[in-house]
């Protein structure tokens, strides 16, 4: 590489160091300059209070709007693309439709854990390639304090849907981001909008959407209160993933069989048609998972989940969240022969699988064979939010 430490990397020397992050294992890798950018979108979604009860939001999002706050000094950003698209998973998933349904990201080893070894060899890339010390770079995936998507449209790495995604034109919506910040100053490429914007200005959702609507028409739950803009209260993503409470009762029919996670505005978005298999190199399928039937969910002991679900991001949510989603999937069924373990969950040492699965209950099996089969438990129970479920309107 010829660029000396600190000066400007561009042309052919740009374009090594491309190729080795590519060798890496990453499928996309593009460059951003670091400039001030206007995230109003950012303002206005915390300030309408789309993300929910994610504090964590909040509390980074100067940071996110910022990146000299998180790197002082930091002049580009890399961004790097690891394709998670697998026919080999869809049909394993959509044979199985008597299954609970996964958000195709999770039916594998989570990401987090098996992209950062490939970050780490990137990051003392740049340090025998750029001369930069360790502290001349930051990276992440996904949950850092970047604006990962916004760098990503800014880059030509793909746009900003109208479902909020990052859109790749040769992989669709089958990416997971990373990013790396860093004070070595690279030549940026170029966005996709062939009139690029002034540096302050953020890339509107939508760019090569023309008039297509389909995710926001598809959204099982109205998540969608404009376009580009996904309200997280709504969202069956933040709901079965991050919301660690009681699900929103009028939310969950929407939710229909998703165990975890959604991806219907994905799976709708016409640029998937693009998409190939990936190299896989820093990914690890666990594509059993959707092999998993209902009634083997409900019945997860502590154990047993610890053991199938070791290493992927489901651990995260742990049984009592796997339980509670696994009641909201079960009363959607139709399947009386869940009805059992469904009792058996009602007297749950935990209140939210308690307050699910009376709910599942009376759905699948009507008011009165309910009470009937809920007696127990509902002589049992002194928690208000389960009580709740005992009385409120189905
Ligand atoms: S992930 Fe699902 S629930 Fe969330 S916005 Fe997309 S379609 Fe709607
Ligand atoms: S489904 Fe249509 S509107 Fe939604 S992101 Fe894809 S192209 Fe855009």
């Amino acid at each position: 590489m010829t660029a000396p430490a600190g000066g400007l990397l561009a042309g052919a020397a740009r374009e090594t160091l491309r190729e080795k992050l590519r060798a890496l294992g990453f499928d996309e890798v593009r460059f951003a300059r670091v400039g001030p950018g206007r995230e109003d979108s950012l303002r206005e979604w915390l300030a309408a209070g789309h993300h929910a009860d994610m504090a964590w939001m909040e509390r980074t999002a100067e940071k996110r709007m910022n990146p000299d706050l998180v790197l002082a000094g930091a002049r580009s950003v890399i961004l790097l693309g690891v394709n998670y698209w697998s026919e080999a998973s869809i049909e394993n998933q959509e044979s199985r439709i008597e299954n609970p349904k996964w958000a195709r990201y999770a039916l594998h080893e989570d990401y987090h854990d098996t992209i950062k070894p490939g970050l780490a060899a990137a990051g003392r890339l740049l340090e025998q390639e750029c001369g930069a010390a360790e502290t001349d770079y930051r990276y992440y995936v996904d949950t850092g304090p970047v604006l990962e998507r916004g760098w990503a449209a800014r880059s030509g790495l793909g746009f900003r849907g109208k479902n909020g995604m990052l859109i790749s034109r040769t992989h669709g919506n089958w990416l997971f981001l990373a990013s790396i910040l860093v004070r070595q100053e690279i030549e940026p490429d170029a966005p996709l909008r062939k009139k690029p914007l002034p540096p302050a200005e953020a890339e509107p959702a939508g760019l090569l959407c023309g008039k297509c609507t389909r995710c926001l028409d598809a959204c099982p739950t109205q998540a969608f209160p404009r376009p580009g803009v996904v309200d997280a209260r709504r969202c069956i993503s933040y709901q079965t993933i991050e919301n660690k409470g009681i699900i929103p009762r009028e939310l969950r029919t929407g939710i229909g069989t998703r165990i975890y996670g959604c991806d219907v505005c994905l799976e709708v978005c016409p640029w998937n048609r693009f998409a190939q298999e990936g190299r896989r190199v820093l990914l690890s399928s666990r594509h059993d998972l959707a092999e998993r039937g209902l009634a083997e969910i409900l019945a997860l002991t502590p154990v047993r989940f610890a053991e199938v679900f070791k290493k992927t991001a489901v651990k995260r949510l742990k049984l009592t969240g796997l339980l509670r989603n696994a009641c909201v999937v079960a009363g959607n069924s139709g399947d009386r022969a869940l009805l059992p373990e469904l009792v058996g969950l009602a007297v749950h040492e935990a209140p939210v699988v308690r307050a699910h699965a009376v709910w599942a209950v009376r759905r699948l099996a009507g008011e009165s064979p309910a009470s009937r089969l809920l007696q127990e438990a509902r002589a049992k129970e002194t928690e208000a939010s389960v009580l709740a479920e005992y009385s409120a309107d189905l």
